[in-house]
């Protein structure tokens, strides 16, 4: 059985970890690998190499840096099919599905390392006394990357781009569950040795990592508990965090839109990587009006999401990552029953091995319900029919969570209201759309942090003034 290693300034070596997990494929329940729990041995000398790489990382020209960076991009891509392989194994994600977001992670990489060659590292300001500004964005040093296991290669691109094009060296660390793409994204590495490290392990390996006192950002992408521990640490360090954290997104659907079309986006939006993405769908506010048609297609789209294996044809939905992951999922499932919740589809799981739960649609839900107000992450649509409108996006506005948010409506005044509703993303008629350009910052427990486009890069740089006068006067 295969035990992984680490990446520690270009040379791969034994974790000092005095223990190994498994990485078990959720589709068959088999060990498919094995990993160091974490040591904080290999985290301080990880650390340390991020340390002595950063000067000469920091020294190379902008475009080097984004040349560079795009280069490893191109080696990514030819090697999708594999990454997406591997992530199947150790996630349960479909391949093609896979492969799809793999494609755009890597096109994200590139374009938002390209965005360094437009960012204003150095802009000189007047000051109408005579004397001069300069504004330097500096690199901050030795950073870190911590990343779920939900979309394994996704994350990991998606926080290197601006970090590294501003001259920060990495220290990554993915999720204990699917570490497996993550190791072969840096064995295609081919960056200069430092820039980018690798350590493996659960939280102890997080935590020292982000406790560290030579790392001064932490990006950090996972649940709301660690985000909070995360969060203290660097706190207490006077460091800095990214956190992007849980979600429970809402969508609203108006009365004016057609029920079938809908109904299926919605669809997509709720079970698509078994509902555990940060903004699935998690609660449904549907205008009375086309209640009755839309549960109708809603329940017809769900019997189409095909449950299996991730790596056979035609399958839409693999396995939950895990046991305890389908376990939150039955306990959600059961506690709206028991509160007077009716199943409509799906709800009772195929026998044998895989940590497998059908698309499940929930109608007569409300928010004394777990499945309204807990994260479920799990292939879960729970319905609520409205009165109205506005009463749909109030609903929508009360919870603890901000990350995203989805309405669908044909009224001019119910899009310009949709912003109302706290997220960092609000999507209307489109979930997920929006291009590179777009910033945000999470709202509530969803995380702190703006991010996106030039914010990843003020995120990444620290502004130094140079106060330059004009000559006392001889
Ligand atoms: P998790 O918090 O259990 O783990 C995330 C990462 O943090 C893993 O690498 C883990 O080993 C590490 N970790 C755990 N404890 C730590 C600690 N004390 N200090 C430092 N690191 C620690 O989350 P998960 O179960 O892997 O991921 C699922 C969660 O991630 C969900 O809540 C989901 O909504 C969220 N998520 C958010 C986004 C987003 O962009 N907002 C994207 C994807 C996933």
């Amino acid at each position: 059985m295969k035990t992984l290693q680490i990446l520690i300034g270009g040379v791969w070596e034994d974790s000092r970890s005095d223990a190994l997990l498994d990485v078990v494929n959720p589709a068959t329940e088999e060990v498919v690998a094995r990993t160091p729990a974490g040591s904080e041995d290999d985290v301080d000398r990880a650390v340390a190499a991020a340390v002595r790489a950063q000067p000469a990382w920091a020294a190379l020209s902008v475009a080097e840096r984004v040349a560079r960076i795009s280069a490893w991009a191109d080696v990514i891509a030819e090697h999708a099919d594999e990454l997406a392989e591997l992530e199947c194994r150790e996630m349960g994600k479909p391949v093609g599905l896979g492969r799809t977001f793999i494609e755009g992670a890597v096109a994200g990489l590139k374009a938002s390392a390209a965005e360094a060659q437009a960012y204003g590292f150095e802009e000189t300001v007047a000051q109408g006394d005579g004397g001069t500004t300069r504004i330097l964005r500096r690199p901050l040093g030795a950073t870190a990357v911590i990343t779920p296991w939900n979309f394994p290669v996704p994350m990991v691109l998606g926080a290197l781009g601006p970090l590294l094009a501003a001259g920060n060296t990495v220290v990554v660390k993915p999720s204990e569950r699917s570490p497996l793409s993550t190791v072969r994204l840096f064995e295609l590495l081919n960056l200069p040795p430092g820039a980018a490290n690798l350590v493996l392990g659960d939280a102890r390996a997080g935590a020292p990592l982000a406790e560290h006192e030579q790392i001064q950002l932490v990006h950090f992408t996972g649940s709301v508990d660690s985000g909070r521990k995360v969060g203290a640490a660097t706190g207490r360090l006077l460091h800095r965090s990214v956190l992007e954290l849980g979600g429970k997104d809402p969508v609203v659907v108006d009365a004016d839109v057609d029920p079938k079309a809908t109904a299926a986006a919605v669809a997509f939006g709720a079970f698509i990587n078994t509902g555990q993405i940060c903004t699935s769908m998690e609660r449904i506010y549907v205008h009375q009006d086309i209640a009755d048609a839309f549960v109708e297609a809603l329940v017809e789209a769900a019997g189409t999401y095909a449950l299996g294996d991730g790596h056979d044809e035609g399958v839409m939905m693999g396995p939950l990552v895990d046991e305890g992951q389908r376990e939150t999922v039955r306990r959600h499932v059961a506690d709206a029953v028991a509160r007077g919740a009716t199943i409509r589809a799906g709800g009772v799981e195929p026998d044998g091995k895989g940590y497998f739960y059908p698309a499940t649609v929930l109608t007569g839900v409300d928010e004394s319900m777990l499945v309204m107000t807990e994260e479920t992450f799990g292939p879960l649509a729970p319905v609520v029919v409205v009165a109205s409108f506005e009463e749909g996006l109030e609903r929508a506005a009360g919870s603890r969570f901000g990350l995203g948010a989805t309405v669908y409506t044909d009224d001019p005044g119910h899009m310009d209201a949709s912003a109302r509703i706290p997220a960092g993303v609000v999507w209307v008629n489109q979930w997920q759309g929006g291009g590179p350009e777009r910033l945000y910052e999470p709202a509530g427990d969803s995380g702190m942090g703006a991010t996106g486009a030039s914010a990843a890069y003020d995120a990444a740089t620290r502004p130094v003034s140079v106060h330059i006068a004009a000559r006392p006067a001889s």
